[in-house]
């Protein structure tokens, strides 16, 4: 067998999937090394956001069009319901702003969405072996000599440009970013599916739940298909610790007991198990590329670190190292200032002040009565309610929760 390819990914998630069909398109021969076989479970909360719809679209508008004509797979979502820690809730639609015939969003359990890219990615340009966990890496003159294991046998693949896309727990943010990957600002969550629960929104709206003791962390109902729900828990792992928190035990209070949630969970039947898994978020921009390497997903932290939603910039960070690498591989420049100026920088550029802004609403929502209180206006105010709905959309909104003016409208609005 050929052991030389220009281009390795590591992992089949979102961030893999989306490098593999941007590479295809590009006509660059590539393989793609997942450790697991598909279809295959990953925790989350399994809600698709715009972005998500976005890079999928530019790939190929007609994945859309099949996500969209099948909601037995896929359940489109029009919007968000923020509860506020006094119980008090307000819906959000997602923005209209931009004109649009699909839904803005939807819910997908990641054993049916991550099948659905992995099933998509196949191709002429694109190998995928399953069941291949990598196991080392190392520099040579070419590129990296990429290690697996397969079954009971050990193999080795060459490549001049390797994308790490192998997530949180994965190897090459352990090894490629070494002592560069931001840990601090991570958090964890936990993921439980049940049936039978009720009082959904008629357009399937994900809820978001601020519960007092584990702000800024949420509480989370998703509608899923077939009348399923994701519900979850999701805290800052730092404060998990220095608070002593048993996350599992708060999630299934909040259940049983909270006087907003528990009624609908009366016939609820829990019908897996609960796993929980790492969320590691993005915060400002980092090391994400070096000699021969560009890191993408889970495994460069980027998830958005007020929703904790990861899957739309996995897909986009994955696009944007496959354009990197068709220039790289055109310029055969693969040294860490060529990717830094193609690839980070690029990122960071697009994506950089929505972490940042996203992170300052983290750190607001750590005031309960800060978030009652523009919670309860917004109830009486239909300008407010429309401002908190551009937010999702529109940076140039979000970036009005850093200014006091702000807070002073909201305080003095009647
Ligand atoms: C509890 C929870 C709830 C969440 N809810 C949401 C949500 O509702 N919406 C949202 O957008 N995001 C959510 N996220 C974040 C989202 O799950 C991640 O951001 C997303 O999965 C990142 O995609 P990825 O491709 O980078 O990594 P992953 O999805 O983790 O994929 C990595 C892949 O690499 C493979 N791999 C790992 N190591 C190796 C190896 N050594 N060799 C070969 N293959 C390997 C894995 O098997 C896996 O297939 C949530 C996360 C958690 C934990």
């Amino acid at each position: 067998m050929n052991t030389f390819t220009p281009v390795i990914i590591i992992g089949c998630g979102p961030a893999g999937a989306g490098a593999s069909l941007f590479l295809s398109r590009a006509g660059i021969p590539h393989i793609i090394l997942e450790k697991d076989a598909f279809p295959r479970d990953k925790v989350c909360g399994d809600g698709c956001s715009g972005k998500t719809a976005f890079v999928l679209r530019k790939a190929d508008p007609a994945l859309l069009d099949e996500i969209f004509s099948d909601e037995s797979r896929f359940l489109p979502s029009f919007g968000v319901t923020f509860a506020a820690p006094n119980g008090k809730s307000i819906d959000v639609p997602f923005s209209a702003k931009h004109k649009q015939d699909r839904p803005p969003g939807f819910t997908s359990r990641r054993l049916d969405f991550d099948h659905f890219l992995f099933s998509k990615i196949q191709g002429p340009h694109a190998r995928i072996i399953q069941n291949a966990t990598v196991t080392g890496l190392s520099r040579t003159e070419q590129g990296y000599a990429v290690s697996y294991r397969n079954g009971a046998t050990e193999e080795v693949l060459h490549c001049s440009l390797l994308i790490g896309a192998d997530g949180d727990k994965g190897i090459s943010r352990r090894q490629l970013l070494d002592g560069n990957a931001p840990s601090k600002t991570s958090s964890v969550g936990l993921r439980a599916y049940y049936e039978g629960v009720t009082g959904m929104h008629p357009q399937h709206f994900i809820e978001l739940h601020f519960l007092n003791g584990i702000l800024p962390g949420y509480f989370w109902i998703f509608p899923l298909p077939g009348g399923a729900a994701n519900v979850g828990i999701g805290m800052d792992t730092a404060l998990v610790r220095k608070k002593k928190i048993n996350l599992r035990e708060v999630m299934l209070e909040a259940i049983s007991s909270n006087p907003n949630i528990r009624d609908r969970f009366t016939h609820a039947r829990l019908s897996d198990k609960i796993y929980g898994w790492g969320l590691p978020m993005g915060v400002e921009p980092t090391k994400v590329s070096g000699d021969h390497f560009m890191i993408t997903g889970d495994a460069a932290s980027l998830i958005d670190p007020f929703t904790g939603e990861g899957i739309g910039n996995a897909l986009y960070s994955g696009m944007l190292a496959a354009e990197a690498a068709e220039k790289a591989l055109q310029a055969q420049r693969f040294d860490e200032g060529f990717l830094r100026e193609q690839y980070g920088d690029v990122l960071f550029r697009r994506i950089g002040d929505e972490l940042k802004l996203s992170y300052t609403m983290q750190k607001l929502v750590r005031y309960p009565w800060l978030f009652n209180l523009v919670v309860n206006k917004a109830h009486k105010s239909p300008a407010l309610r429309n401002t908190l709905s551009s937010m999702f959309a529109d940076l140039d909104v979000r970036a009005l929760l850093r200014q006091p003016s702000f807070y002073w409208k909201v305080l003095t609005n009647k």
